[in-house]
């Protein structure tokens, strides 16, 4: 694989994962000095030519130029950037529909978006909450069922419990085969 093509966490200023960059664009931050590389094992934090220091002495990926080896960080973290944080918004309706795939989550048909709507599985005239875990995609003809009653009480059940979909970078991790150990110091959950 070619080295630069890695991919490398990137955190925020406070230290909060947020992305997943390839080792080619985690370079040119640290470089231009939009990010630090972190020293996964102690958790220092080196500018460009600190890191191209550190490389010199350190294992693992290099790339090297005649001038010098540079290792392949594993994590970076921005110096400037607090603000951007990927924390979910609140639900809308294209954020559950893209969350339940445009399938009714009581009888698990998947149909267009104009036939879906939108389901408080407690109702919302009985407290339910307008949260990520009360609000499911439904067909109409299962909303109609439902009415004005909780699944019990209609009979219905979910096909799967509705959640808070995972921030960012971690709907791309889960999809990674692999991934550095170094990582999970920041993966939180
Ligand atoms: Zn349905």
């Amino acid at each position: 694989m070619n080295l630069l093509e890695k991919l490398v966490l990137v955190l925020n200023r406070n230290w909060l994962a947020v992305n997943i960059a390839t080792a080619r664009r985690a370079i040119v931050l640290l470089y231009s000095g939009r990010a630090l590389a972190i020293g996964t094992e102690d958790f220092s934090t080196y500018d460009f030519d600190g890191w191209v220091k550190y490389s010199a002495t350190a294992d693992g990926d290099c790339i090297s130029s005649p001038r010098m080896k540079l290792r392949i960080p594993e994590v970076i973290v921005l110096s400037r950037y607090s603000g951007w944080a990927f924390e979910n918004k609140g639900p809308t309706r294209a954020s559950l529909l893209a969350r339940d795939g445009c399938t009714c989550q009581y009888c698990g048909r998947r149909l267009p978006p104009s036939r879906l709507t939108i389901d408080h599985i407690i109702p919302r005239s009985r407290g339910g909450s307008d949260d990520w875990d009360n609000l499911v995609v439904a067909c109409i003809d299962c909303n109609i069922r439902k009415g004005d009653f909780s699944p019990e009480e209609a009979h219905m059940t979910l096909i799967k419990r509705p959640r808070r979909p995972l921030p960012l970078p971690y709907n791309r991790i889960r999809g990674l085969s692999s991934m550095p150990s170094s990582w999970l110091k920041f993966l939180s959950g």
